[in-house]
């Protein structure tokens, strides 16, 4: 693209548009794990990523759920709205993978009882910590009504996502999200793809997300 990169991430570049209030989201095929510290391209990634997340924000917003998606001008890029982000990483899950089975000793795959959501602090220099409520009140990343508001919606957005995908023979075991603020709205942005989401098959139980890259 010959437009002006603002930004380029681990998986992504960020270019200004004409208009102040929105950006061009490029999807890489670049794939990277353990805070950056496994690294490698995956042919198509960024292609299937941006169809997924288009996808998936469509869904979000048929339910009623802000988010920042406006439209996607091409196979990787989406245009999105610029929004001032919360520096944090939301997650929920609803069954036990990843960091959860390392923290508790869970076993993975085990169904939990309710939908957990967790935060994690976004800073590559400290690796991202898992951060309760007190910390983000005391750290002052977030209000203690900004931090119910996200995870009341990141319980609603759980809902919508798993009823769809449970339906479709995908069992949604956990994934992240990013919100930001837009004219003073609280708004979903980033993406959500399975480099953001752990996505089993429910008869074969074959992992289809980023694990695959993590494990080799
Ligand atoms: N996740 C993500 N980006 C991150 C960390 C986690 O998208 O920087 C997603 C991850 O793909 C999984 C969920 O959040 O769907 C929970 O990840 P977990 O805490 O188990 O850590 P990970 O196994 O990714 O180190």
């Amino acid at each position: 693209m010959n437009a002006t990169l603002i930004y380029e991430g681990k998986a992504k570049k960020v270019f200004a548009t004409e208009n102040p209030g929105q950006v061009l989201v490029e999807f890489k095929d670049d794939a990277t794990a353990f805070n950056g510290q496994k690294k490698g391209q995956i042919a198509g990634k960024g292609v299937i990523n941006a169809k997924i997340s288009t996808h998936l924000f469509r869904l979000l917003e048929s339910h009623n759920i802000m988010t920042h998606f406006v439209d996607q001008p091409s196979e990787r890029v989406l245009l999105v709205k610029r929004l001032r982000m919360v520096p944090l990483e939301v997650v929920v899950r609803n069954i036990v993978a990843g960091s959860l089975k390392q923290r508790t000793g869970l076993a993975e795959g085990t169904s939990l009882a309710f939908p957990v959501v967790e935060f994690y602090f976004k800073n590559d220099e400290l690796g991202d910590p898992l951060l309760n409520d007190d910390h983000i009140r005391a750290m002052n990343l977030a209000s203690s009504d900004l931090t119910s508001r996200l995870k009341h919606e990141a319980r609603h957005i759980n809902d919508i996502l798993q009823n769809y995908l449970n339906d479709r023979g995908l069992l949604l075991v956990d994934f992240k999200l990013e919100f930001g603020m837009a004219d003073g709205v609280l708004q979903l942005g980033d993406e959500i793809s399975p480099d953001t989401c752990r996505l089993w098959d429910r008869s074969s139980g074959k992992k289809l997300d980023k694990d695959r890259f993590r494990q080799d």
